[in-house]
């Protein structure tokens, strides 16, 4: 363990009611033939943006080829059945666009050209983590940034800016800001929302620190899409003296539940150590994220960086099992219908290849330098520089050795 045992020991439990810490306005899990329907417009939508993109018979065959090949290596041939309904529009994944915002024919393109390279257009990126601050009152056992933790700041409101401004020049369908702690600086990302909303969606990626009902007004009125709040397990002692502070628990899931009274689309992120990955511990998070009424749970896995460096934390493959088959049964088993849908990057990254190493997705760390992804510390260049082009083509062509491509 990476906090003192005796730090640990000072995290003592509080007296506080966390059942009554909800929603009224939970997400809505939707199945049956209300979600066929809107699968039938959402292939409508894909088949029309393959006709456009790709203009002859013989493109369209080959990108079709290609999409079951993917289909076929993750989900076996099943489909998902469920989908997250929110202000109106429905999610099965948590980075795709609803198939009725303007960034959803975009995103599409930049994803079929992946597969298939046309000459339409479409968004070369499809998310960017990008760290706005070093500042955070945490001391997270994961933390992947904890060697920069509360450093002196290198990049200001300006530079979040043009920052923002390279990344929509090649198109970056969402743009989730993270840190340290974002919501130390809620003003700057409120008005950066304001300006840029238009281009991409964005996302605030948070303990839940600083995550009050005025802030999440304030950020959805800005525009903000999502929020992704962090919570390492569902009794609230474990999670403060993982977290490294009392109360954190307490912060996260009341940032939830502002989060879901404001509309944002919003999920629970957790890390799943080893001593997490039984199917007893999954059962229980999940039935915690379902009383919380998020949509989305995502699952990662430990990496040996930041604060867990030289530490034995990575996942063998008896908990990653445990996780996969976990993964298969809330996706597509009738009697978890109504559980949030999970995200599990590392199962499919097993599966196609890596997603990160500025193919679909890039890390901005907190000096603004553009990284394979939070867990590959090689700096690739600046995004702050004239020629953040080039070096993202360079990460890509050193590409990334822990997901080796398995298929293009
Ligand atoms: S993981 Fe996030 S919340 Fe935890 S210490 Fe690091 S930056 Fe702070």
């Amino acid at each position: 363990m990476s906090v003192e045992p005796t730090a640990q020991k000072a995290i003592q439990p509080l007296d506080v009611d966390y059942d009554a810490i909800r929603s009224s306005s939970p997400h809505r899990m939707v199945h049956g033939t209300e979600a066929w329907l809107i699968r039938l417009r959402q292939q409508a939508i894909n088949v029309w943006t393959a006709v456009q993109a790709y203009r002859t018979p013989s493109g369209i065959r080959a990108v079709i080829a290609r999409l079951k090949e993917h289909r076929a290596l993750v989900t076996g041939g099943n489909r998902v059945k469920k989908l997250v309904r929110v202000a109106g529009r429905s999610h099965w994944r948590l980075f795709i666009p609803a198939n009725t915002s303007p960034l959803h024919v975009p995103f599409l393109k930049g994803e079929l050209n992946r597969l298939v390279p046309h000459n339409s257009g479409g968004h070369e990126l499809a998310v960017v983590f990008l760290s706005v601050t070093k500042k955070c009152p945490l001391k997270c056992e994961h933390c992947f940034e904890w060697d920069n933790l509360n450093q002196k700041e290198v990049i200001g409101p300006e530079d979040i800016n043009r920052m923002i401004e390279n990344l929509q020049s090649i198109g970056a369908t969402n743009i989730a800001f993270t840190g340290g702690e974002p919501m130390v600086r809620t003003r700057e990302m409120a008005e950066s929302i304001r300006r840029y909303k238009s281009k991409s969606q964005f996302w605030i990626l948070t303990s839940g620190f600083n995550f009050s009902a005025t802030n999440a007004a304030e950020l959805r009125s800005a525009g903000a899409h999502g929020v992704v709040v962090s919570i390492d397990h569902h009794d609230a002692l474990l999670h403060d003296q993982f977290r490294g502070v009392q109360g954190s628990f307490r912060d996260a899931i009341t940032a939830v539940k502002h989060a879901l009274d404001e509309g944002f689309l919003t999920a629970i992120s957790t890390c799943v150590t080893r001593e997490n990955a039984t199917r007893e511990y999954i059962d229980a998070f999940m039935e915690m994220a379902k009383s919380l009424g998020v949509g989305f749970v995502q699952w990662i896995e430990p990496k040996a960086v930041g604060h867990y460096a030289m530490k034995d934390v990575l996942l063998m493959p008896q908990h990653q099992a445990v996780l996969e088959q976990a993964l298969l049964d809330y996706t597509y088993a009738e009697a978890y219908k109504d559980h949030p849908l999970v995200v599990y990057h590392e199962y499919y990254q097993r599966k196609l290849g890596c997603f990160a190493a500025g193919n679909k997705m890039v890390y901005v760390d907190t000096d603004g330098d553009l990284m394979s992804c939070p867990f590959c510390h090689r700096k690739g260049g600046s995004l702050l520089s004239d020629d953040f082009r080039q070096s993202l083509e360079g990460m890509r062509t050193a590409g990334c050795t822990d997901f080796p491509s398995v298929i293009g």
